[in-house]
């Protein structure tokens, strides 16, 4: 019988991040100066990531995502991808990546049997990618993102809008993509980890969004929503289709599928979740592949988080993790996490 939580929500999508470091400092993610990072024995092998995997597997996983910090600084990713490609019930592979590192290592990673890759991206402007990003790696990225859609059949493109920031680039955005054959999604500005900036007059939401793109296009059709994806889809009237990921302002708990593993092996079962399962003590205490289904069953049987919804009625919204907190426990943050 499938495994399901206690809202119904099957346990599909596993989000692994393979390390917490990052060469991009985005003043949504990490605005601050310093960071504490996870020690670095505590970091799962790619054989204790594999592992963990087929675990997850076998117990109704069918899609999974590698994610960071920055996972092209995990060196030799593409071993990793080789292991994962082989989990035989694994139909979705996908990379999110910042694009910096991408250009010398796509062809690598679809012959390791990589399916796609989401490459995050906010602007187009020189200037303002230096501000937001605090490095001067915009050529990097779109060389990045022009290998992907060389070497991928399915490339798509990440950009949190945030109110004053880029809220004025949606459609340049959008016709960078057409141009390269990449689906645009844009996420609202999350109030979650590292966000130590975020107040609700930033998000830019997906009313405004769909606003500013229906007066430059017209008349935009919803798509219909093919499943437990967090975007919903649209389409233009030549047919050049995007997405909104609506996470702060309409969030999708309900359909919620995902569940989160750190590089050090913490298993969260929800963006917004203060505290996780450490799956690296089982792994590393010699527990057999039986006692890790058991742990997780358990955990996934009593599931009944929903972050983001519980965040919407909310009054008076601020960051959800003040940078005091942060300090203490790395796992609250989204370049930990792998957002
Ligand atoms: N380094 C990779 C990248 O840039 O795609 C993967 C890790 S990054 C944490 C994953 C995604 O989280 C990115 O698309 C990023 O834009 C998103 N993200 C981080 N902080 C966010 C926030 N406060 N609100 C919305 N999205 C956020």
């Amino acid at each position: 019988m499938a495994l399901v939580d206690r809202l119904g929500r099957p346990l599909g999508s596993l989000r692994i991040s393979v390390t917490d470091r990052c060469n991009l400092r985005c003043q949504y993610c990490m605005p601050e100066e310093e960071y504490v990072w996870l020690p670095r024995e505590d970091i799962l092998h790619f054989e204790e990531i594999a592992r963990l995997a087929h675990v997850f597997a076998s117990l109704g996983v069918t899609r999974l995502r590698i994610t960071g910090g920055e996972p092209l600084l995990r060196r030799d990713l593409p071993a990793l991808i080789a292991l994962l490609a082989r989990i035989e019930k694994i139909t979705d592979l996908a990379l999110t990546t910042n694009g910096v590192l991408l250009a010398d290592r796509a062809e690598a990673l679809r012959a390791a049997g990589l399916h796609r890759v989401t490459v995050s991206l906010d602007t187009l402007a020189r200037e303002r990618f230096r501000r937001l990003t605090r490095t001067d790696e915009l050529d990097r990225v779109l060389a990045g993102i022009q290998s992907a859609a060389d070497h991928f059949p399915i490339v798509k493109l990440d950009t949190v809008v945030m109110r004053g920031v880029n809220d004025d680039e949606l459609t340049g955005l959008v016709e960078y993509g057409r141009t390269i054959g990449a689906e645009v999604r844009f996420i609202e500005y999350m109030d979650v980890g590292g966000a130590t900036h975020w107040s609700m007059d930033r998000v830019f939401p997906r009313a405004a969004m769909l606003d500013a793109l229906g007066r430059r296009y017209g008349a935009i059709e919803p798509l219909p929503n093919d499943g437990p994806a967090p975007a919903d889809r649209f389409s233009l009237p030549d047919g050049t289709t995007f997405g909104i990921i609506s996470s702060t302002t309409q969030p999708f708990c309900r359909t919620c599928d995902r569940s989160r593993l750190t590089a050090d092996g913490l298993w969260f079962l929800c963006l917004y979740a203060r505290e996780g399962m450490d799956l690296r003590a089982l792994v590393r205490s010699g527990a057999a592949d039986e006692a890790l289904r058991d742990a997780i069953v358990t955990a996934w049987s009593a599931r009944e988080d929903r972050g983001a919804e519980l965040r919407v009625d909310e009054r008076d919204r601020t960051p959800f993790v003040p940078i005091s907190r942060l300090r203490k426990d790395p796992h609250l943050e989204m370049h930990t996490r792998g957002g």
